[in-house]
């Protein structure tokens, strides 16, 4: 199936690790000119060097997603150098996991300015180049926090729930300028985020999984690819899951069980 994302321009920020690594890759692999934004110079041009090393080239903006004159500045510059955007993924997010009596006013304000207000600023700054052609997509991050919250990352789940009403409400307010946002709700996906996490309770996070594995960022991949494109073209508004079947039922694990005995 031909994507038709042959030279669209695509900016995902905190495309240096992870799940927006994979997905530039991705996009890069259907021929997309990709940009990938992060704080860390040196993962981006790090990251560069093995796209080029893989025959892509790809671009880097070391960038704070909470400065919105920094952002501005930077999608301006990739509008300069390609004269569109085409494709917007706030994917940059943080995670603040520790028991609720001690999160600071601290943890408020850093968690809620990078997964929740950059999205917010992202998304109006990419609608408003993308409305002046009449089209986009806008790909938010979601988590499924935003469904079922848990216990130690309450700030964490508070955010991403935001993001998913974001989506549905963004989705509408911008589909007459041709723009749909979709958001996208990872599992447990092994990155850098995860971690300490997996670290912690692996074996308990895999029990609810029907696929009875963690996630990697290539799992996200090619699904990102296809909300961005145009064979997605009547879904927006949506929060598509790519988790393994998390919850998909109560006991998951029980299926295992009663297969193996079978
Ligand atoms: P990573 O930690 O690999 O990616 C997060 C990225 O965000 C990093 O590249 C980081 O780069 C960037 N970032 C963080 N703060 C800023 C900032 N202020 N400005 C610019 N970039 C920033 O984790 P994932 O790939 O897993 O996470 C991607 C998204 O998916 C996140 O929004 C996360 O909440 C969400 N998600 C992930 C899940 C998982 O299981 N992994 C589950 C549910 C949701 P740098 O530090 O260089 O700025």
């Amino acid at each position: 199936m031909d994507l038709h994302l042959k030279d669209k321009v695509v900016v995902i920020t905190g495309g240096g690790t992870g799940i927006g690594k994979a997905a530039a890759r991705e996009f890069l692999r259907e021929g997309a000119r990709v940009w990938v934004l992060g704080r860390r110079e040196e993962v981006l041009s790090q990251f560069a060097r093995e796209a080029e090393a893989e025959g892509y080239v790809l671009g880097y903006e070391s960038c704070d997603v909470t400065d919105r004159k920094a952002v501005e500045e930077t999608a301006d510059r990739i509008l300069r150098e390609t004269g569109r955007l085409d494709v917007w993924i706030n994917n940059a997010g943080i995670a603040i996991d520790k028991p609720f009596l001690d999160f600071t006013d601290e943890d408020y304000e850093r968690i809620i300015s990078i997964n929740q207000k950059a999205v917010f600023m992202g998304t109006q700054i990419a609608a408003e180049r993308m409305k002046r052609q009449k089209s986009g997509v806008i790909l938010n991050a979601s988590s499924y926090c935003a469904k079922i919250p848990h216990a130690n990352g309450v700030l964490y789940a508070a955010t991403k729930a935001a993001v998913s009403n974001m989506t549905r409400s963004t989705a509408a307010a911008l589909a007459p300028y041709g723009i749909r946002v979709c958001g996208y709700i990872p599992g447990m996906i092994v990155t850098p985020i995860s971690e300490s996490m997996i670290g912690q309770y692996k074996e308990q996070f895999i029990k609810d999984i029907s696929l009875r594995r963690l996630g990697r960022p290539e799992d996200l991949a090619k699904p990102l690819v296809f909300l961005a494109s145009d064979a997605a073209a009547y879904i927006t508004g949506i929060d598509l899951e790519i988790s393994g079947g998390k919850f998909a039922a109560q006991n998951c694990a029980m299926a295992w069980k009663l297969a193996e005995e079978t």
